[in-house]
């Protein structure tokens, strides 16, 4: 089924920890991690409107000189998120440079920055580069359900996990999709555009019939348009279909207690990135790092009930031995192997 993400690791399975979620039809995309971000062209680096950091060791974290660079003076507005302490983290980034010249680029850029705190409170500030980016502090907000970003088609939530300090783990949630049959769009002389999210959304939030929707299409004769309401263009809707959730999850050690918190924020997800770190073999120094095991990632992955599962972040002692880290997580889950996406 077509979804509303596309989403890809930045690196491969040793590199730093960064997923780019592209949205389809839509320049735009999110981040979830910051680490080692040079792999992606400044064009995907300009579309993120969000990035999500798990946590701010370095190899999640250290990717933000190089994005702050690419979007300075060419992007307005991106939101950060992150754990505790993040905002001043955020702020120390920013301070280390000289912004003498910052306030007279065309494109002024504004970093909103939310601090997700263990005690269920989401701390904001905003770091504007036309005053050289002085701290200003914003309204806090309870987080409700997990969700830490909501949008009409998708949220995002979080829960913390244990990495001997806490560390967020995400879910990726798309709404619920209405998907439209093609063969009846073309017989009713229609093509695609940008009405179609119009009538989505009104079908999704149960609009009255009578809602105008503005149809404008491209086809050999040129550009048309016509008004037609929700009502008379229900019949191309196919289904309502639910949406696609995708799990990211990384750093953490294997306790019971984290993968209860996995559980309740990640049950039944379509698609779950966890870090694999080490082999089982490897299990006491796994837990002397506060990382998992391949074999730990897979047993969570089953308890989850995942049905597509990516191992990811491994040590780079196993260089050339990925293959053995995916096939014990594998074995672990117990499901279909992964998608050979990287
Ligand atoms: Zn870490
Ligand atoms: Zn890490």
């Amino acid at each position: 089924m077509r979804t509303l993400f596309d989403h890809q690791p930045v690196n491969d399975s040793f590199g730093d920890s960064a997923l780019y979620v592209d949205f389809r039809d839509e320049r735009r995309g999110l981040l979830i991690d910051l680490g080692d971000i040079r792999a992606l062209p400044p064009r995907k680096l300009l579309r993120l409107s969000h990035i999500f950091v798990t946590h701010t060791h370095m190899d999640h974290f250290s990717g933000f000189d190089h994005w702050l660079a690419v979007v300075l003076a060419r992007k307005a507005r991106v939101t950060l998120h992150g754990g505790p302490n993040f905002i001043a983290q955020v702020e120390h980034k920013l301070r280390a440079y000289t912004w003498n010249v910052v306030q007279r680029y065309a494109v002024a850029l504004g970093i909103e920055v939310l601090e997700i705190d263990t005690d269920g409170l989401i701390r904001r500030a905003r770091f504007m580069s036309s005053t050289a980016f002085r701290r200003e502090e914003l309204e806090p907000v309870a987080m409700v359900q997990d969700v830490i970003h909501d949008e009409p088609t998708f949220r995002v939530r979080a829960r913390f996990v244990d990495h001997e300090m806490p560390c967020l783990a995400f879910s990726l949630e798309e709404k619920a999709a209405v998907r439209v049959a093609p063969d009846r769009l073309a017989a009713m002389g229609f093509t695609t555009g940008a009405w179609l999210r119009e009538l989505k959304h009104a079908v999704l939030t149960n609009a009255p019939g009578d809602t105008p929707i503005h149809v404008e299409w491209n086809d050999q004769h040129g550009a048309h348009a016509e008004t037609r309401s929700v009502d008379e263009l229900r019949p191309l809707v196919l289904d309502v279909a639910p949406g696609e959730r995708v799990g990211y999850v990384t750093d953490l050690r294997f306790t019971e207690a984290n993968v209860q918190a996995l559980v309740e924020l990640l049950a039944g997800v379509d698609t779950l990135y966890i870090e694999s770190v080490f082999l089982e073999a490897d299990a006491a120094h796994a837990k002397r790092k506060n990382h998992l095991t391949a074999r730990q990632a897979g047993e969570i992955a089953r308890r989850v009930g995942a049905r597509s599962l990516v191992p990811m972040h491994h040590s780079p002692r196993y260089e050339g031995r990925g293959d053995e880290l995916v096939a014990e997580a594998v074995a672990a889950w117990g499901g279909r192997p992964p998608d050979q996406k990287v």
